[in-house]
């Protein structure tokens, strides 16, 4: 039974008295440990100790080596100091609140097989060699971030990854140097990052999750991770050895070392607007509802869609939100935050978010889903919602443009619906909103962008530009899906076109993992998958051979890549610079964007650019300003490199990309 009532939570007088700003978790040092939760409804707290086996197993779990009562502390805190060296020393607390119930310290930075208990750790003891030298890459501006969104296990589960065998699919397995498709010269897993050139890899959820049984790593198991249980300790099931606690630590730290070493920074995805449990979480278990909303009625609400939602407005849950990315930035040294289901959390919790990462790193991305699974009783003002990006002023917090996403290729909801790419029609508006970065340019005409959306972005760099991500069908298999009785050559043609769109849009560009490849998504049954979040392996795994069947696209998108980041106009700092470098041209035909650009405002080595999208089956014809251009890019090939000069008219082939420059 949900105990009722919880609006207490809510008044000013809970606030006063309970708002506690000091250390909590286990706090370690060689001579002692402090143990502070944060309990102020409960009326009795004990700290309980397991010992330092890590191998106990569950039964004995319920048989504690010690139960040692907590002292009330300051604002409804309860602590217990011990003096001695408790390295390794598996613990929980036994909350009293009406009922006695075990929980798992939120705070807790290490945890056993599982995540059932927490782990005291002396983190010194977890750095891999060479930690202390570890250093990100380089970041000048977030636009010039491109990402790569990628799932630790289907990274390097394939067998044609060409990793070892004991490392498929784990933290071991994203940073092997060196690896190829076996037999054969073609470079996977990390070595095809630095080929590719992406400059940062988001990791879906690396944080401990639920669904996945980690003491059955032999048995087929699959989840992207989206079921948070201890949002401060990596996932176990990545890791060679789930049950020390230490381990998964190490592993994950030497996995961010080393991809820092091959140049890419790395972003986590996090998770804090539901827990995996809700009456049983350990949230719940020791504040019951407070770090949740409820509804009138005093029910859970659930705007997450997956049972409850948290309630970052509530001092303690913004403050466990902040510690934790702070935390994650510090100890992991984490350069980038995504937050799924954003608009759970309220605007001053994402910007409290930003104000504590610009202490540490100001080059720290956050971005998120500026949406929402379902309604929320926090008032639609607060909601950290895609279209109130507008109330972060200039700050560095952006969301994704599902605008240009749906725009190039369709609804991601009306499966057969085209876009721009694949046979839609009247989407130039929101191609061109999508290429200014969301924000708002004179020349586009916003009555006509899907939806009659305004700009909601202030500056670039609040905006993710992309087609595809995790979540629904992949952009290939979108694709396949619009035109099924398509030749492969034309399905291929509408990719090129649509990673030529993103890669030259203003804003932060990401994708998918493998979208470079035409990646896939089938079930056993023949059909496309579009929620693939526990499909197995075989639907979710990188397989590696499609960058050799799709070869052609894998090098346009490379240099794609290798434009974007040789090239700051197309990824403009500022909206001033993207307002006064950006002209449309009226070219008289429909389904069809051209822009110029002048490169000159960002000193660009490249004066000016052409760049012309062409959706129709048609050829179209262009006339080009005076003077001679360098084609850069075409339906065929993209790069830095001049492919051909042309002067006066240009003939742009049906679904294609051009983009030509003046380099003086
Ligand atoms: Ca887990």
């Amino acid at each position: 039974m949900q105990k009722k009532g919880s609006s207490i939570f809510s008044t000013k007088e809970f606030h006063k008295k309970y708002s506690y700003s000091g250390k909590l978790g286990a706090n370690y040092t060689k001579e002692s440990t402090m143990f502070t939760v944060w309990a102020p409804t409960a009326e009795k707290v004990e700290l309980v100790l397991y010992g330092k086996n890590p191998y106990r197993n569950e039964r004995e779990l319920s048989v504690p080596e010690q139960v040692l009562p907590m002292e009330r502390g300051q604002n409804g805190t309860w602590k217990m100091n011990l003096n001695g060296d408790w390295d390794g020393t598996f613990y929980n607390y036994r909350v009293t609140v009406d009922t006695v119930k075990e929980a798992v310290d939120p705070y807790a930075k290490a945890v056993g097989v599982n995540g059932m208990v927490g782990m005291v750790v002396d983190l010194s003891s977890t750095n891999p060699n060479g930690w202390e030298l570890d250093k990100k890459p380089e970041l000048d501006a977030p636009t010039d971030a491109i990402i790569y969104e990628m799932h630790v296990r289907d990274f390097s589960i394939a067998e044609n990854s060409g990793v070892e065998k004991e490392k498929n699919g784990k933290f071991t397995g994203v940073w092997q140097p060196g690896t190829k498709i076996p037999g054969i010269n073609i470079a996977t897993c990390l070595d095809h990052l630095k080929e590719l050139g992406v400059t940062m890899v988001h990791l879906l959820p690396v944080f401990d999750y639920d669904s996945v049984d980690e003491s059955k790593p032999d048995t087929p198991q699959f989840n992207w991770g989206y079921d948070p249980q201890n949002y401060n300790a990596p996932e176990g099931s990545y890791s060679s050895n789930p049950y020390d606690g230490k381990t998964r630590i190490k592993e994950m730290k030497q996995m961010i070392m080393e991809l820092h070493k091959a140049g890419i920074r790395v972003i986590m995805d996090v998770v804090f607007n539901h827990t995996a449990k809700t009456e049983d979480s350990n949230f719940n278990k020791i504040v019951p509802n407070y770090y949740y909303r409820q509804d009138k009625d005093g029910n859970f609400s659930d705007a997450s869609a997956c049972g409850n939602e948290t309630a970052s407005e509530r001092y303690m849950v913004q403050r466990f939100i902040t510690d934790s990315v702070v935390y994650w930035a510090e100890e992991y040294h984490i350069d980038g935050f995504r937050f799924d289901l954003m608009a759970v959390h309220d605007i001053e919790t994402m910007k409290e978010v930003r104000r504590r990462v610009d202490t540490i790193d100001p080059q720290i991305l956050i971005y998120g889903e500026g949406w929402n699974g379902g309604p929320s009783p926090l008032p639609k003002y607060r909601q950290a919602l895609k279209v109130n990006t507008v109330q972060y002023g200039g700050l560095q917090i952006a969301a994704f443009s599902d605008d240009i996403r749906d725009g190039v290729k369709g609804s991601v909801f009306k499966l057969k619906n085209p876009g721009f790419v694949n046979g839609g029609k009247n989407w130039e508006e929101n191609i061109k909103f999508g290429i200014v970065a969301s924000i708002g340019h004179e020349d586009i005409d916003y009555a006509k962008v899907y939806k009659k959306i305004k700009p909601w972005a202030n500056e670039p760099y609040q905006t993710i530009t992309y087609a595809s991500a995790h979540d629904n069908l992949t952009l290939w298999d979108k694709l396949q899906m619009t035109n099924p009785n398509e030749d492969e050559d034309v399905l291929v043609a509408m990719n090129k076109l649509c990673a030529a769109i993103i890669l030259t849009s203003q804003g932060i560009a990401f994708m998918q993992a493998g979208e470079e490849m035409a990646r896939t998504k089938v079930k056993d049954d023949g059909t496309l998958d579009e929620n693939s979040y526990a499909s197995p392996d075989s639907v979710n795994q990188i397989d590696w051979q499609r960058k050799i069947k799709y070869k052609e696209l894998y090098e346009y998108y490379r240099g794609l890549i290798q434009i974007r980041k040789a090239h700051k106009m197309f990824h403009m700092n500022t909206a001033q610079q993207v307002r006064s470098s950006i002209h449309f041209i009226e070219t008289g035909y429909k389904n069809v964007v051209a822009y110029f650009l002048d490169g000159q405002i960002v000193q660009d080595l490249w004066k000016e650019a052409i760049i012309i999208f062409n959706g129709n089956r048609e050829n179209i014809s262009i006339q080009l300003p005076e003077g001679s251009w360098n084609v850069v890019v075409n339906e065929e090939k993209a790069g830095i490199d001049c492919l051909r000069k042309v002067n006066g008219c240009i003939q742009v082939p049906p679904i294609s990309a051009y983009v030509l420059v003046k380099v003086d």
